[in-house]
């Protein structure tokens, strides 16, 4: 299919400053589209000014939910080279998210294209200091334009782009979490494992308790025992424990980090032991007491390395080795960030630079 460039109109926004970008606060001028129908599959693939959608009151997305996105990062190096990190990752998984949701699958090259084809376009947006990148929002909608409470007959795509702010502004720091111990984010055989906005919708409120609390973040428990730890907030959730790497395991109810998986890598590579397995909070919490929780850390494309310097759990603080950064979370941040700003060496192909076409 071939993407088309309407983009005759697009008036070239500002740049944005650099400071004070925050999150998703400001956009590029262009944005990528298109539509599936059945019978037709996915056309109308086109970049077109960044605009409003116009969308029936009736659309699917409005009464029931089905969407589906994706969260990921162009970043600037030196000699202004785009480069992404592990893009397939994520193309990949909105596939298994779609099909969850019911939802057509993009052929993975294709929407690779359409990525780096947008991020090309808008290359100037990339925001220049070290930190700060253009993050990218890949969204699917159902959008049929009736209250049949079934999956929709008609889906757009598209993607649009938001530079955006350094996680950590003023360097790694730790947080303080709080243990959900009465809402639940995911059952095994739920939506758990797919990025869908449902999801978030079901977490705003006892996100929002624990900030009224004092909170940085929540930490979620399985929904049948109450007790096994899946995820701090949108992040994977990791332990140090007696010189090895804990986390919990895919079981349908995790989101498979993209970030996540490459943290077991470089951690496996560093003859560390990784054990992927159900976590019972009570256990973390003895572990603390004797002194063998040395770190936990949280892991997402937002912060890439969170370090955690407590957790609040049944009326006591849990408090990970002395509380402030761990090694670990320090090593694995500057290994991620060196790498995606090529300031040191990218030893598991991991980057994939976005080219200039000339065609467009
Ligand atoms: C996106 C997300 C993550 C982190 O995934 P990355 O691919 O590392 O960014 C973790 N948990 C949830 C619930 C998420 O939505």
């Amino acid at each position: 299919m071939k993407i088309d460039y309407n983009i005759l109109e697009a008036a070239k926004r500002p740049e944005p400053t650099e400071e004070n970008l925050g999150f998703g606060k400001v956009f590029t001028p262009h944005m990528f589209i298109m539509e599936w129908e059945k019978g037709d599959g996915w056309k109308n693939a086109r970049i077109q000014p960044f605009q409003n959608l116009s969308l029936s009151p009736a659309s699917t997305v409005f009464h029931y939910a089905q969407e589906i996105f994706e969260g990921m990062k162009a970043y600037r190096q030196e000699g202004d080279r785009i480069v992404l990190f592990r893009p397939t990752m994520n193309t990949a998984r909105m596939n298994r998210s779609a099909v969850r949701m019911a939802m057509p699958e993009i052929p993975e090259d294709f929407h690779l294209e359409a990525i780096k084809r947008l991020v090309d376009l808008d290359r100037d947006y990339v925001p220049h200091e070290f930190g700060n990148t253009l993050y990218l929002r890949p969204t699917m909608i159902g959008d049929s334009l009736t209250l049949g409470a079934s999956t929709a007959q008609r889906f757009i795509y598209y993607l649009i782009l938001s530079p955006s702010g350094a996680y950590y502004p003023r360097g790694l720091s730790p947080t303080r979490l709080k243990v959900e111990e009465r809402y639940v984010r995911a059952v095994k055989g739920g939506v758990g494992a797919s990025k869908t906005g449902g999801n978030y919708a079901a977490s705003f409120k006892a996100t929002a308790d624990a900030a009224a609390a004092g909170f940085d973040q929540v930490v979620w428990l399985d929904g049948k025992e109450n007790r096994f730890v899946q995820e701090a907030g949108a992040m994977n959730l990791m332990f140090m424990i007696d010189g090895k790497l804990m986390t919990g395991a895919l079981d349908g109810a995790i989101l498979p980090g993209v970030t996540r998986d490459s943290v077991l890598q470089i951690v496996r590579d560093m003859d560390i032991e990784v054990i992927e397995t159900e976590i019972d909070i009570n256990d973390i919490k003895k572990w603390a007491k004797e002194g063998k929780l040395t770190e936990a850390f949280g892991t997402g494309t937002a912060a890439a390395i969170s370090p955690i310097g407590e957790i609040h759990y049944d009326g006591e603080a849990i408090i990970p080795g002395d509380g402030q950064i761990g090694k670990m979370a320090q090593h694995l941040y500057d290994t991620l960030l060196g790498t995606q700003y090529g300031k040191i060496a990218d030893r598991y192909g991991w980057i994939e630079e976005v080219p200039v076409y000339e065609d467009r």
